[in-house]
């Protein structure tokens, strides 16, 4: 049994008309979601997706979480094809799932984040899946540059697709201590991860810290929508 505290917050930040990211946490499930902007009924997407997560039945297993990935991938296609305004909607999705092995599921489709603090330590978990990171990959590009690329926004991997998009799926055991964050790329394409850790770093309180992420995010351009979910562990039985 794992007894977290999280804190989450959300900005429509200062050039978008709307908030097209989704979340939820609590309960084991802690998912951001980015609907995906360039298509119609972003936000809906983020939100079919992170509906279809909750309904999981709780503790959740690997397979039930993977599967219920499946069924939001098939649900956004369904809804797509009965309504032309929202045929082609997409989502990313990611977060952290408190599995009935008492495991950590880290889980990620697209190019929202999700980041492990420990030891006055920032980890990226997560690895995008997005044209930039490709070229990062093959050594074509460095990570300062992928940030300002013009291609930067184009996801690889995502919800509403078919065919189906292979989550990337990891299992870590829980470790006294330790924070997660989940952020949709808002977040990291306005702060650098030094910003970001230092930021963790001076809030004690998880709440505090995604609020203060955020409000960063926004003062620092908020150029997309910025959503943040911090997650801490306080016990394990
Ligand atoms: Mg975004």
């Amino acid at each position: 049994m794992l007894t977290v505290r999280h804190g989450c917050a959300t900005d429509v930040g200062r050039l978008r008309p709307e908030n097209q990211d989704s979340m939820h946490a609590g309960h084991g499930l802690f998912l951001v979601a980015d609907g995906m902007g360039g298509q119609p009924a972003g936000d809906q997407a983020s939100k079919l997706v992170i509906a279809e997560l909750t309904a999981l039945a709780q503790p959740i297993s690997r397979p039930a979480l993977e599967a219920g990935i499946r069924r939001a991938n098939d649900r956004l296609l369904a809804e797509g094809r009965q309504d032309p305004d929202r045929y082609g909607m997409g989502t990313t999705l990611s977060g952290l799932a408190v599995l009935d092995t008492d495991q950590w599921a880290v889980l990620n489709v697209g190019d929202s984040r999700v980041y492990r603090y420990a030891d006055g330590r920032l980890a990226q978990l997560t690895v995008d899946h997005s044209a930039v990171q490709a070229l990062v990959d093959a050594g074509l590009l460095d990570a300062r540059a992928a940030l300002r690329h013009p291609r930067r926004n184009v996801v690889t991997r995502s919800l509403g697709t078919q065919p189906p998009p292979v989550p990337d799926i990891a299992l870590r055991d829980p470790v006294l201590g330790e924070r997660f964050l989940i952020c949709s790329d808002g977040l990291t394409n306005e702060l650098s991860d030094a910003e970001i850790g230092s930021l963790l770093a001076g809030a004690e309180d998880p709440q505090q810290a995604a609020d203060q992420l955020v409000e960063q995010a926004v003062l620092a351009g908020g150029r997309d929508n910025v959503t943040v979910i911090v997650v801490q562990l306080e016990g394990i039985e």
